[in-house]
């Protein structure tokens, strides 16, 4: 994740770095995940501005997502010497393509990474349920879903209603990434 301030300079480093070593790198937009990062918009560098710093040095391609819900949009470098990808959940949300899920260390199901609570498959499994039950208890969730936090984030950004404290989240370290 790109914060301003610390890691932000070593944007052409890291890229010509992974040019040269035929590495793919991804950026991500820095998030509010959970809330112990003590994350505030203005250490977020913006997608725009990362690709900015980029294009200086290396020119690049439009950008792509391979698929409706990859969270990264792909840029080929002009020279053919590979790719980078951008993750930009903050100024660029794509919940509406999501198709993430997690599952915590103590059996919860968690679908959505901003979420501030998971489905208990522990106790229906140590209830004795069966595989087609969990298939319908997951099914379920699933349907019933309404998750768009980075959308809503968004939109309370740009209103200037957003604090990131507002809303108890799941720790990303539970969640597994
Ligand atoms: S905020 Fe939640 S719903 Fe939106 S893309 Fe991220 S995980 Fe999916």
């Amino acid at each position: 994740m790109i914060q301003r301030g610390v890691n932000d300079e070593d944007i052409p480093e890291l890229v010509a770095f992974a040019r040269e070593n035929g590495y793919q790198i991804r950026f991500i937009e820095y998030m509010d995940v959970g809330n112990s990062n003590n994350w505030v918009s203005d250490k977020m560098v913006p997608k725009g501005e990362i690709l900015e710093t980029i294009r200086r040095l290396f020119p690049l391609e439009e950008g792509a997502r391979k698929e409706d819900s990859a969270p990264s949009v792909d840029y080929r470098f002009r020279d053919g010497a590979g790719n980078i990808g951008v993750i930009a959940s903050i100024t660029e949300p794509f919940c509406e393509g999501c198709t993430r899920a997690r599952l915590t260390a103590d059996g919860k199901l968690v679908l959505c990474l901003f979420s501030d609570k998971g489905f208990d498959l522990k106790h229906l499994i140590r209830r004795g349920a069966t595989d087609a039950d969990l298939i319908e208890a997951i099914s379920g969730e699933w349907r019933a879903r309404r998750d768009r936090y980075s959308e809503e984030r968004l939109e309370a950004m740009n209103s200037g209603e957003y604090k990131p404290d507002s809303k108890k989240k799941i720790e990303m370290i539970s969640l597994g990434g």
